[in-house]
């Protein structure tokens, strides 16, 4: 038996879904103002990238530094700290599969990262070289 009424289930996931965050939509604009198309979130594919350039056969993920555990960046918290290192490094281990399982399939990607944003010249220039 469910013990949350459906409103709450939703609104529960809507806080979980990390669509349309920050991050996403500035990278969506920079590369539609770069002149490239897309489509967003393709659920055929593996972790529904977030941009999909289909003629390319590439797709950009956005990712926020913490959740995604970038390299340079990351931080566990000190509170409650083996559950967040085990939590983030699975969310690690799942992003690195899904980009197996997408080059398999024949897809390139890039991940761009939210401290990425903070130059947007060298995100441009990122960006560039992936698409052509
Ligand atoms: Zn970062």
């Amino acid at each position: 038996m469910d013990t949350i009424t459906k409103a709450q289930r939703s609104k529960l996931m809507s806080r979980i879904r990390s669509k349309d965050t920050k991050p996403e939509m500035a990278v969506r604009s920079l590369v539609h103002r770069m002149g490239y198309r897309y489509r967003l979130h393709d659920k055929k594919l593996p972790g529904s990238p977030d941009l999909v350039f289909t003629s390319r056969a590439k797709v950009i993920f956005v990712h926020g530094c913490f959740w995604h555990m970038h390299r340079t960046c990351y931080h566990i918290p000190k509170v409650r700290r083996g559950f967040w290192k085990a939590k983030l490094e699975n969310n690690a281990a799942r992003d690195k599969r899904t980009r197996q399982k997408l080059n398999r399939m024949g897809w390139q990607s890039r991940v761009i990262w939210e401290c990425q944003l903070r130059n947007t010249e060298k995100l441009k220039s990122k960006v560039r070289q992936f698409l052509g």
